[in-house]
C-alpha cells in the first residue's frame, strides 16, 4: 500500500492511499494518528484530486541518518574506514520539506550536496528489538534526500551541516511493509538538472533494515514516525574531482525503487 499527505485547493489534507486510479483519503490527518490507532487504512469517500503531495511525515521527532551504509560510498572517501556497526547522525526535524519545495541554500559560501537515501519509517514503538522482530516495528519505507552542507559536515559541525532549514526533503510516498519486505534489492539514483549523479542498490548495504533497527533500539526508543535512513551510495559531488555542489537554478531528482521519485527545486536564500 501507498500512503501520502496530500493537501488539495481547499486547503483541505489527510493520509490517503494512493493507487492507479488516484489518492483516496482515510480518516487520519497524519501518519501518526495512523499508526496509534492500530487500524488498517480503509478509504473513506470519493479519491480526491490532490493539488500537492506534502512530506508523508511532518515533524518527524526523531531523523536517525546513516553514517556510511555503502562500501562505493566508503570507498570514494580518501579518509573513510569501515565500520564495524551502524553509526548515526541526527537531521534537524525542522528540516523536512515535501515534494517539489525548494531547497534553500542559505549563504553562497555553503557547499551543499545531494544524497539519495531510503528511509525507514518506524510504526510500533520499538525499544531493544531483536533483529528477528525488527520489521515488525516498521511502517514502510520513503525516500529521505539527505542534502549536506558539507564545509559544515567537514569543519565538524553534523548538526548544521545536516540539519538547515529545508535540508530534508521526505516523499512522495509511504510504502508499507508488507509490500518491500526488508527493502534488499532496490535501486537507487540521483539525477541534477537530468543527469544521472549517483547509482546504488540496497543489495550493497553493510547494515541492513533489521540491523540498523535492532542497533539503534538497543540505545534508543523509536517512535511511531520517527524517520531512520540507510545511507548513500558512490557519486556525491564532494568526492568528485573537481568537486560538484548544488547551485541555485538546480533541480534534485532521489529516486528508490518500488518508491517513487522525489523532485526539489535548488534556491539561494541570500
Ligand atoms: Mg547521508
Amino acid at each position: 500500500m501507498r500512503l501520502v499527505r496530500y493537501g488539495d485547493a481547499a486547503a483541505d489534507h489527510g493520509i490517503g492511499i494512493e493507487d492507479d486510479h488516484g489518492v483516496a483519503p482515510t480518516r487520519f490527518e497524519t501518519i501518526v494518528e495512523l499508526v496509534l490507532s492500530g487500524e488498517s487504512p480503509e478509504p473513506v469517500g470519493e479519491p480526491v484530486n490532490p493539488t500537492r503531495i506534502l512530506a508523508p511525515v511532518e515533524r518527524p521527532g526523531k531523523i536517525l541518518g546513516s553514517g556510511v551504509n555503502f562500501r562505493s560510498h566508503l570507498d570514494e572517501n580518501p579518509s573513510g574506514v569501515l565500520p564495524e556497526q551502524p553509526g548515526f547522525f541526527s537531521k534537524l526535524p525542522s528540516s523536512v520539506i515535501g515534494p517539489g519545495d525548494p531547497i534553500v541554500i542559505p549563504a553562497p559560501e555553503r557547499q551543499v550536496d545531494y544524497e539519495v537515501e531510503l528511509a525507514i519509517v518506524i510504526g510500533r514503538a520499538a525499544r531493544a528489538v531483536p533483529a528477528a522482530r525488527a520489521l515488525e516495528h516498521v511502517l514502510g519505507y520513503t525516500i529521505v534526500h539527505d542534502v549536506s552542507a558539507r564545509d559544515l559536515q567537514f569543519a565538524g559541525d553534523m548538526v548544521l551541516g545536516k540539519g538547515l532549514d529545508t535540508f530534508c526533503p521526505i516523499g512522495p510516498a509511504i510504502v508499507t511493509v508488507d509490500e518491500l519486505g526488508d527493502a534488499s534489492g532496490l535501486e537507487l539514483a540521483t539525477y541534477v538538472n537530468g543527469e544521472r549523479m549517483q547509482r546504488g542498490n540496497t543489495s550493497q548495504w553493510l547494515f541492513g533494515v533489521a540491523r540498523l533497527v535492532e542497533f539503534l533500539s538497543a540505545y534508543v526508543t523509536l517512535e511511531p514516525g520517527d524517520v531512520v535512513t540507510t545511507g548513500t551510495p558512490a557519486g556525491v559531488g564532494t568526492f568528485r574531482r573537481p568537486p560538484v555542489y548544488l547551485q541555485p537554478g538546480d533541480e534534485v531528482t532521489v529516486e528508490v525503487e518500488g518508491i517513487g521519485r522525489l523532485t526539489n527545486p535548488v534556491v539561494a536564500g541570500w
